[in-house]
């Protein structure tokens, strides 16, 4: 079975300085989860929690989820088997490779099997966990990013880590939500943990037609959510993971200004969004946002 996990990690909150922002009189605090752990990093830790409950309570002995060859999710779930002394197992999409995320898959202990580009794809397929079951019946299953119901309230602590901090940045209050989307999941976290009350920006790092609204929308529904206070913004330039010059110049400029590190698929085009809807004029003036740093940065280094 697993053990009882009573870690409950703390992120910083820091204002940060951008002249855009700065000019349009918008004020932004980083929620910093990629400064949680040193190796469980952002917000898949956040999500993964509800699904260890599960586990425990269950009388699972791991957990087996899948992901790409630089998942931030895979590398959260091996990083927490090796901390907290549970098995892992990952199933990858694609034909085996080395990439440093794999590496500390392997490192961490977690046991790897490639899938392929079909075989992954199956993954929503009815049948597809069914022979997975039969070669780990003592593992419970973990769906991709650790999304769903269970991934979004488990990133509901986030409200609080806000709350309690907001004297340190000098506020008393704040008016949103700013934080880069991939499935929606951990956005919904928060809308749910809103009930309706601040606005959740949500910066798609993904294209307009991923499904992400539908897949909000269902984790909602699950959560018996009847308000929902959140927009969707396409952040993804042009596709995720699809990296351009005037982002690695945005990266380079934020490390310079205020020392906070980005990677390229979400928290960068996450944050240079915020920076151009600012400049638009989107958000209105003495306006205080909370920027979730999300991590990945293990992730960037794919990128070097
Ligand atoms: C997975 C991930 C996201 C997206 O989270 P969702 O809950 O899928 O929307 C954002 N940022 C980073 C760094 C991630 O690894």
């Amino acid at each position: 079975m697993l053990p009882l996990i009573d870690w409950h990690p703390h992120a910083p909150l820091q204002r940060l300085h951008l002249d855009g922002l700065q000019q349009a009189g918008v004020q932004v605090a980083v929620l910093r989860l990629d400064l949680i752990d040193p190796l469980i990093s952002g917000n898949k830790w956040f999500k993964l929690t509800e699904h260890l409950h599960a586990a425990r309570t269950a009388r699972a002995a791991g957990l087996i989820s899948l992901g790409g060859a630089h998942s931030n999710h895979l590398h959260a779930l091996a990083a927490a088997g090796k901390r907290f002394g549970f098995a892992t197992v990952g199933l990858l999409r694609g034909h085996p490779q080395q990439t440093p995320t794999t590496m500390d898959l392997e490192r961490f202990g977690m046991q790897l099997h490639w899938l392929g580009f079909a075989g992954y794809r199956a993954r929503h397929e009815p049948g597809f966990w069914q022979p997975w079951q039969a070669m780990y019946p003592t593992l419970h299953q973990v769906p991709e990013g650790g999304g769903g119901l269970a991934g979004a309230l488990g990133c509901k602590p986030l409200l609080n880590m806000v709350r309690e901090q907001l004297g340190a940045v000098g506020w008393d209050d704040y008016d949103g939500w700013w934080l880069a989307a991939g499935t929606g999941t951990t956005l919904a976290g928060l809308v749910l943990g809103e009930q309706g009350g601040r606005c959740v920006y949500g910066a798609l790092a993904v294209p307009e037609d991923h499904g992400v609204a539908p897949q909000v929308e269902a984790i909602l529904q699950a959560g018996g959510m009847l308000e929902r206070n959140f927009a969707l913004i396409d952040a993804s330039r042009g596709g995720f993971a699809r990296v351009d010059e005037a982002l690695l110049e945005f990266i380079q400029r934020s490390e310079a200004a205020n020392g906070l590190p980005l990677e390229p698929l979400y928290t960068a085009k996450a944050l240079m969004a915020l920076e151009q809807v600012v400049k638009e004029g989107g958000i209105a003036r003495g306006r205080r946002l909370v920027f979730v740093h999300t991590g990945g940065l293990q992730g960037r280094r794919g990128f070097a």
